[in-house]
Parts: structure tokens; sequence; C-alpha cells
């Protein structure tokens, strides 16, 4: 235990154990009890969390709710992590150890004592799965549990959110926070104050989605010169026109790329009036140069999907921002979708901030316990499982070449499958899993693959991968539903190998990948093959050193060498974890000042002197006209006015910050520090953007002609539609990657001054 008192953000969960034990003895008391006497003592129960008494006897009538109701009977491991999350902290649980049933438990316990409760699954299948699943253990607490996901109407959001329970996604939650932040009047809310959230792989949802934007946007006008570059772009040579770092992060064009595209435009692109379409001939090559097909995005139904790196699964409603993916949609051939205005957007980790309460699980949960604490201020603690891990975990075989490798493993899956042992092989890409089962197709082993490609298919694919013989090559399956279970005689030869190509840039990842191994007490094996070619090490670390003892297949001896693999893997991790501080550090003032803006909106809103107060200093000398904007016959279409000029203001903000934030690197190479600069420059043109839209509201309302009954009337518009994504992570590396080689040259060119920013 002292070790684990060491570890920073980790908590000894067993210290809830006696607990545990009274849930037992009280739960026999209750085994006689008639239905309707079960049904009374939950229905009347009132329940304190902090209160041991009435946590036992929650959890002891709630155990014998689940064994009536669902046919399950809480293991006291459940019973702990439910103990452990109704008190606040965070629990690692392997996969296959029943944390849905969990979930049921610590849901209905917090919506029982009062609060409105969320939980977060992975996607839209499992919340509606489970919200079913569950639904007879919270009515028979009295609970009402709906689950929120795509297709549902406006209207049946808004009741579904006013449910005891919520099962969704944290990106239906953000969507929908979102557009309640563009309602109008007439609009209901959708989304009641976030209050009590309990988050299923709590880890992947608030470490690696977090640094996500959620968007929303609207329709606007697309811009028509950027197309011929593509074309441009596309007939560039590399290390001629263009040069691209070691890690394949950054591209930058040579000065006689420089050139070319100079010619070919007939335009000088350093001069000043040139900005966009400069910025716009580094999109294009980055979207050529460094976004991958089948790696980054594969092509579907003439559309370019996002893959996510993390999950290895085509990332749902994900977009790029939005000229890369134009340009990755030229690039392809495609027609370019959409150019959308972004009217407001909102990170996950944001969303998860607004809860007042946050408790999670997940398999991967405690190699994330120090980032949880630092980031959430949450502790976490492991659930040792309910039968002993048998798992053999083997070192790494660590390989000169891929090629190597790819060799070696493919005659180790040949072997086991040669027994009828069970294989599943995890990949880094789309391209890779196809590859590698095409090499083992070459060893006389017919594989299936599972990928972003074909993820309708994985129920099937799954629910066969653990049978005898089974050979199954997979991307990044990091998902819960993805429990694995042995097929007769699969574990008389050894239970399922999971055998990893490469490790990934967390060795959080790496876990989870073995962790579809040995479940509930099953045998199996994990192990990684892995070479000093892998996109970790490469991307990280230059080693300088030829490894000694060196097999005749490639298989490294050298004991040194593991180690710098480890660390280039740290490296990996560091460089996350940088990106994403800064990430964060960036839309820490935007937050804040989101807040003040909506602070005013809703007011206006719901509060009726709120108006008067605003059109009070919006002509301040002149109470005619505010008494006669605040009639009843006039007042609605003020508020619109009102609205309508607050999210303009907004929008137009985010839109300066945006530019700022490319332009802000600019400066980087000068002397200021990028991020005190653009806060500095965020919160002048913050300060601005109140008086801005006071000064606008005047203008619209002076020249109101006296028939004026609309926002149409008025000549204004809200977007006709609106439609929401999630921007992917920069594909281009870290903010300070870029600055580095997107400035180099462009430093040359004009500089735009501190505090001076484009205005439209
Ligand atoms: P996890 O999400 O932790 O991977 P699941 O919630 O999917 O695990 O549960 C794995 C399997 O274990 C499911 O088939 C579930 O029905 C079963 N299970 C969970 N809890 C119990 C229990 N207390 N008794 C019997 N089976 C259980």
């Amino acid at each position: 235990m002292g070790r684990l008192r060491q570890d920073p953000g980790t908590t000894n969960l067993r210290r809830q154990t006696p607990l545990v034990e009274r849930i037992g003895d009280q739960r026999t008391s209750l085994r006689d009890l008639s239905e309707d006497a079960l049904a009374e003592r939950a229905t009347g129960l009132s329940l304190t969390l902090a209160n041991d008494d009435e946590l036992v006897a929650f959890l002891a009538l709630a155990s014998e709710v689940s064994h009536r109701r669902l046919g399950l009977d809480p293991f006291s491991v459940q019973l702990l992590a439910a103990v452990n999350m109704l008190r606040g902290s965070v629990v690692d649980m392997a996969t296959g150890e029943g944390k849905t049933l969990v979930g049921f438990l610590v849901a209905a316990g917090l919506a029982r004592s009062g609060r409105r409760v969320h939980l977060l699954s992975a996607n839209d299948y499992l919340a509606s799965r489970d919200a079913r699943a569950g639904r007879p253990l919270f009515s028979a607490f009295g609970l009402s549990c709906v689950a929120v996901v795509d297709g549902m109407s406006t209207a049946e959001r808004a009741e579904a959110y006013r449910s005891d329970i919520v099962y969704t996604t944290v990106h239906q939650v953000g969507f929908d926070l979102l557009r309640d932040r563009q309602r109008t009047p007439d609009a209901r809310q959708l989304v009641p104050e976030l209050d009590a959230v309990v988050v299923d792989e709590i880890d992947a949802v608030l470490l690696d989605d977090a640094m996500v934007p959620l968007v929303i946007a609207g329709d606007a006008d697309p811009v028509p010169e950027e197309a011929s570059l593509t074309v441009l772009v596309a007939n560039l040579d590399e290390g001629e026109d263009y040069e691209v770092d070691g890690d394949r992060r950054t591209a930058s064009f040579t000065e006689n790329g420089i050139v070319r595209l100079e010619k070919a435009l007939g335009i000088d692109l350093y001069a000043r009036e040139h900005i966009e379409l400069l910025t716009a001939a580094h999109v294009a090559l980055h979207a050529r140069a460094l976004v991958e097909r089948d790696v980054h995005y594969i092509v579907a139904d003439g559309q370019v999907r996002l893959i996510n790196d993390a999950r290895g699964r085509v990332a749902d409603r994900q977009r790029w921002p939005d000229g890369l993916h134009a340009a990755i949609e030229r690039k392809e051939g495609l027609e370019v979708t959409a150019q959308a205005e972004i009217l407001d957007q909102m990170l996950v980790e944001t969303v998860a901030r607004q809860y007042r309460s946050i408790t999670g699980m997940s398999g991967t949960a405690f190699e994330a316990a120090e980032r949880l604490a630092e980031d959430l201020d949450l502790k976490t603690g492991v659930i040792a499982t309910n039968h002993p891990c048998i798992r053999r975990d083997q070192p790494d075989r660590l390989f000169v070449t891929a090629g190597q490798r790819d060799i070696a493993a493919a005659e180790e899956v040949r072997r086991a499958h040669e027994a009828g042992q069970p294989v599943l092989v995890g990949t880094r890409s789309v391209a890779d899993s196809e590859r590698f089962a095409g090499l083992l197709a070459e060893h006389g082993v017919e594989a299936k693959v599972l990928n972003a490609k074909n993820d309708a298919a994985e129920a099937e694919i799954i629910a066969g991968a653990g049978q005898f013989g089974a050979v199954t090559v997979s991307t990044q399956m990091a998902g819960r539903g993805v429990d694995i279970q042995l097929g007769p005689g699969a574990a008389e030869v050894g239970g399922l190998l999971v055998l990893g190509l490469g490790r990934y840039d967390s060795a959080r990842l790496d876990r989870q990948l073995r962790g579809r191994s040995g479940r509930q007490g099953d045998p199996g094996t994990g192990v990684f093959y892995t070479s000093l070619d892998d996109a970790v090490v490469t991307e990280n670390v230059r080693i300088g050193y030829e490894p000694r003892a060196v097999d005749s297949d490639g298989l490294i001896g050298d004991a040194r060498f593991p180690g710098y693999y480890d660390h280039a893997q740290r490296v990996a991790e560091g460089k996350l974890l940088q990106l994403h501080r800064t990430t964060r550090n960036y839309h820490r003032a935007t937050d804040n000042h989101r807040q003040t803006v909506l602070g005013t909106r809703e007011r206006i809103l719901v509060d009726p002197q709120a108006l008067t107060d605003y059109l009070a200093r919006v002509w301040p000398t002149e109470p005619d006209k505010v008494a006669a904007w605040t009639e009843p016959t006039t007042r609605q279409l003020a508020i619109e006015v009102v609205l309508y000029q607050l999210d303009r203001a907004w929008t137009n903000h985010l839109n300066r910050l945006a530019a700022t934030r490319e332009g802000i690197h600019l400066r980087v190479l000068g002397r200021q520090n990028p991020l005190d600069e653009f806060n500095r420059i965020a919160n002048a043109d913050f300060q601005t953007l109140g008086i801005d839209a006071m000064a606008e509201v005047r203008h619209t309302l002076d020249q109101a002609p006296r028939d004026v009954t609309s926002l149409a009337d008025l000549g204004l518009r809200r977007p006709s539609s609106t439609w929401t994504y999630l921007v992917t992570d920069n594909p281009f590396g870290s903010e300070a990657d870029r600055a580095v080689a997107f400035l180099g040259r462009f430093i040359r060119g004009s500089q735009p001054t501190a505090g001076q920013l484009p205005r439209e």
C-alpha cells in the first residue's frame, strides 16, 4: 500500500471494504421480502451519500433489486467500485469486470441522493443499450432514465434531459449546450444546469478527447480561389519545392516552391493583401504532404471520414478545420462540402468542467491518475479483478526494421494459429492492418480484418475473435462493448493471444490492447512486436547508436535498446501533454469571456428588466427611445436584435481570435511569449466587444422602419441552418512545431503589429 500512496493522484479504494461487508450482511435480510415490500423500501429510501448507514442500506437494496430485475448479483468488487464512485473517486476496473452494472448502481445512488445524473458512454449505441438495460433497476427506485442520442427531435431532447438519469455522450451534451447558446426567445432551453456526471472510459473522454473542440457552425459563403492552389501544390516536388521534417509533423515550402507558386499565380505571396492565400497555400501543402489516406482518414461514400488515432475508428461527425478539410476533399477529387462559419466552439474538457461533480471508471484509469488529478482534481484507485488475472504479459520483441518485425510477428501468429489459439493483432492504422493481413495470407493464415472501413461488422467480428482458431487483425479498439469471450476449446490452448504491432504513443493505449485478453480470469498472452522503424521511435528520438547483438532475423539483443524505446514513448506522451496544456491555455481566456457574454444573453432572455437596463446603456441620453423599444408590442423584436448583435459580435470575436492564433506565431520569433501575447490581444479585443454590440444595436434600431416586425425586415438573418461537428486534433503537430516551420519563411513578409487586429 505504501507504493500506492506514493503515486500522485491515487487513492486506496480498499478502505471502503468494511462497508461492502455490511452491504452483504444487510442483503441477506432482504432476500425474503415480497416484491411489494421491496418496492416500498426502495421508493421510500432516504439517501445521503456521506452517511455510511444510508449508503449501505441503499446498496443492499440495489443489489437485491438487481438480482430480481436484471438477473445479476453484484460482485463484491462491483460494490466496492460503486461505494468509491459514489464518494467521488475514479475507479480503474479491468475489461469484462462489469462496469455497466457499476454504472447503474452509481447513477441510481446519485439520483436518489437528489442529484440530476448524466452517465456519459463512449457512443450513442452504448448509451441507448445501457439506458434500456438499466431501466428496470432505476424504475424500482422511482427514477426515470432516458438516452439522448442522434436522431431525436429538439422537443424530445428537451424532454429527455429532464429525466432523473440521462445516458448519453459528451458530444451530445456539448452540442446541445452550444445549441442552447444560440437560442432565441421562442426556443426552449435543452440542457438544464449540469449536476453530477459519471464518465465511462473516463481517460478516453477526459484525456484523449479532452482537447477536441465541439463546433457549432452556420452556413457561410465559400472561398473560390483556393481550388487552384490545390492543383498547383499537387505538382510540387518534395525535397525541391517543399521539405518535410523527420517526424512528418511539419512541411514547409522552399524558396524554389514559393517562386513556382508565385509565378503560377502571378502574385507576390508575401504581400500583405495575400496573407489569406499564403495561409491557404500552407494548408494545401499540409493536406498534400502530411495527411495520409488510410492513416489519418479514409474515403467512404464519396466523403472524407476522419480516423480517430486513439481509437482506430472512423470519428463520427468529425472534420478538420475548414480550410484543411476542403483541401483534402479537393486532393481526393471530391466535392467540397459546405463551408461554414463557426458560430461558437467549446472543448470537450470545458463541457466536463461544467458539471458540479465528476466521477468515472475505465480499464486504464490508473495510468491516467496523475493527469486526472492535475486536470480535474480527481482521485483514482484500482479495483482488483473478481478473478485474478492470469494473462501472461511477455516482454517486447524489438527488431531493427519494421519488415523484420512483421515477418517474425506473422510467424508467431502462424504458430499460435496452428495450435488453434485465437489471435488478435493490434495495428497502428487502417493501412497497417490491411498490409499485415496480406502478409499473414502469404503465411497461409486467413485473418479477419477489423478497422475503420468495416466497423459496422464489429460486433460480429468481435464475437468471433475468441473462437478456437480465429485470427483477427484490428486497429486500436479502445471502445467498450468489445469484450472478447473465449469460444469452446480456446482456453485449453492458452486463451487469446494479443499481439501488438508497434507500440502506441501512450503506454495507456498499449495496456488497453493487452486488456482484450485475460478477462474474468481467462488464460491469455500479451506481447508487442516492435522495431526501430516504429513511428513512436522515429518521430520522437534519435538514438544515434547501432544495436549490438542482433540475431539473423533482426531481433535486437542489445540490452540498452528496450530502454530507448520506452524513452521514445515517454517523449511522445510528454509532447501530447504539452500540446494539451497549450491548447487549454489558449482556450482559457475565451472560456471566461464566453461566460460573460452568455451571462448578458441569458439575462436578456429571462429577465424583463435586463432589456430595459441594456437599452438604457445603448441610449444613455434618450429615455424615450428606451421606452419605445420596451413596450409590449416592440420588446420582443428588441430582444431578438440584442441577441443577434451579441451573437454576431461573439462570432466575429472568435474569428479574429482564430486569425490571431495563426498570426501570433509571427511574433514568437520576435520576442514575446506567444500565449501572453495572445491573451493580451484577446482581452483587448474582448473589451470592445460589448461596446461594438451596443453600437450595432443602436444602429439597427435607429434605422428600423415603423412597421417592422421581424429580424428579416431589418435585413438581419440568423444562419438558416446550423450544424455541429468536432474539429480533430491538429495533424500538423504542436503549436510550436508549426510556428517554426510556418514562420521561418513568413517572417520575411509583412508583420502585423501587436494589438492591430484585422477588422471587417
Ligand atoms: P466492462 O464494461 O467492465 O468491460 P461489462 O459491463 O460489459 O464489462 O460486463 C461484462 C460481462 O459480465 C457482461 O456480459 C455482464 O452481463 C457480465 N456481468 C457483469 N456483472 C455481473 C454479475 N454481477 N454477475 C454476473 N455477470 C455479470
